[in-house]
């Protein structure tokens, strides 16, 4: 089996330790691709056939080829999936020292599992704010791509029950441990300037006081890798929802012009609702449709049209079969790693799907020649979320939840099927080839 994608998949994870980091790399990928990168707020001349980009507030990205033929006469074939992945934010200006030991304050982002993010390497990345030319603020990807930190555990003979599970508070038990130099401060006592703010400041080598503003989150500073025989496994941070990210650029990339409009759609904000001016439940998208629609001088009811006759699939990690715990699924609906994709369905639409959006994308694998899988939750059980309900209400477009089954969802290091990724990326291809004509 070839692993070219996994890798792919591997390399793109790790040039993209947070959102702004996956949007930037994602947008050179479509760059490289002949995609042309537009500005909201300047004027846009579209061409049929033709690739375009675009970054919202520098953690979102959408792309589209506009189709060969009027939008609201083919519709749009949507993709979508999510840039950020829970984690640890730190606290920038707060020092917290004890004997001469520094650890940095930290806020959980989205619902990380707690445990997992202890006693193994952490780098910082994300965005910061210096104070550029004239004093006018200046927005700077950071990534300290190296280990930096790391959340010692207590150890267990201070709690011998501690393997029958521990909580482990934000605000007290996650601290990252940064510096331990006694001689260099008397005893309790607070440097003038947080470990964050000057470990940033010469990272990017400007004074502490210029630095105005920074979201900065840890990562796992270990690479990703592939295990297994044939190197059919994953393990990396963030797979989800990186893995969808990197499927829907794969397809798109590869993908050529098609009647109908193909769009990629990325949003930061998942892991916490969706609920910003960046989100899925913002206007990015539903703007992005009706800009396309209006500049295609097709009168005021081209928008409506249009989406009358789409299709949408949001693409985002699938709980899959856990071998130590098989207990907690119900066998029919628990996809295996690396049997193919999964539909996410549940009867309360957490998920998107209902039976023709199903068909569809049955339709879609089957036409890749790729295997393809179904996860329902266990009756007894509330499933998670994804952009597919919130992006489907907004758009009013048919919408279908997918997924590549992973392990252990949420944790530092997620586990994940080299086949899947590739079967996904097959699915998704024909999925902008064939679009609204598959409904
Ligand atoms: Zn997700």
């Amino acid at each position: 089996m070839d692993t070219t994608r996994a890798n792919a998949l591997c390399r793109y994870i790790d040039a993209s330790p947070s959102a702004f980091h996956a949007v930037e790399t994602a947008a050179a990928m479509l760059e490289a691709a002949g995609a042309v990168r537009l500005d909201e707020r300047k004027e846009w001349k579209l061409q049929p056939g033709k690739a375009y980009c675009l970054v919202r507030d520098g953690a979102s990205l959408a792309a589209f080829r506009l189709g060969t033929e009027p939008v609201q006469e083919t519709g749009f074939a949507l993709a979508g999936a999510h840039t950020d992945f829970p984690g640890l934010r730190a606290r920038l200006e707060k020092s917290v020292v004890a004997r001469g030991v520094e650890r940095v304050a930290v806020e959980a982002y989205g619902g990380p599992i707690h445990a997992t993010w202890l006693d193994r390497p952490l780098s910082l990345a994300g965005r910061a704010v210096v104070r550029g030319e004239g004093g006018r603020p200046e927005s700077r990807l950071v990534n300290f791509n190296r280990p930096v930190a790391v959340i010692p555990n207590l150890a267990i003979h201070f709690n011998r029950e501690m393997n029958k599970g521990v909580e482990y508070p934000m605000n007290s038990a996650l601290l990252p441990l940064v510096s331990a130099r006694p001689g260099t401060a008397a005893p309790g006592e607070a440097p003038a300037q947080s470990w964050a703010l000057r470990t940033l400041a010469a990272e990017l080598g400007v004074a502490p006081a210029d630095i105005l503003a920074a979201d900065l989150g840890f990562v796992d500073a270990a690479p990703s890798f592939l295990f297994g025989a044939e190197g059919e496994l994953v393990s990396a941070p963030r797979i989800d929802n990186l893995e969808g990210c990197h499927a829907i650029l794969s397809a798109f990339t590869a993908s050529g012009p098609a009647r109908h409009t193909q769009v990629a759609v990325l949003f930061d904000n998942e892991e916490i609702g969706s609920g910003t001016a960046r989100g899925a439940d913002s206007s990015f998208l539903r703007d992005l449709v009706d800009r396309i629609c209006a500049l295609a001088g097709s009168g005021p009811e081209a928008a409506w049209r249009a989406l009358s006759r789409s299709l949408n699939v949001s693409v985002d990690g699938a709980q899959g079969w856990h071998p130590s715990h098989a207990d907690k699924f119900d066998e029919e609906y628990a996809p295996v790693l690396n049997k193919g994709p999964a539909i996410k369905a549940n009867a309360n639409v957490r998920y998107a799907t209902d039976a023709l959006g199903e068909a569809a994308f049955r339709a879609c694998c089957e036409e890749a020649g790729v295997p393809c899988q179904r996860f329902r939750m266990r009756a007894d059980l509330v499933p998670g979320s994804t952009i597919g309900p919130v992006s489907s209400a907004l758009l009013g477009a048919r919408t279908i939840d997918v997924g590549v089954p992973m392990l252990a969802m949420h944790a530092a290091r997620e586990t994940a099927g080299s086949f899947d990724h590739d079967s996904m990326i097959s699915a998704l291809g024909v999925f902008y080839a064939r679009g609204p004509e598959l409904l």
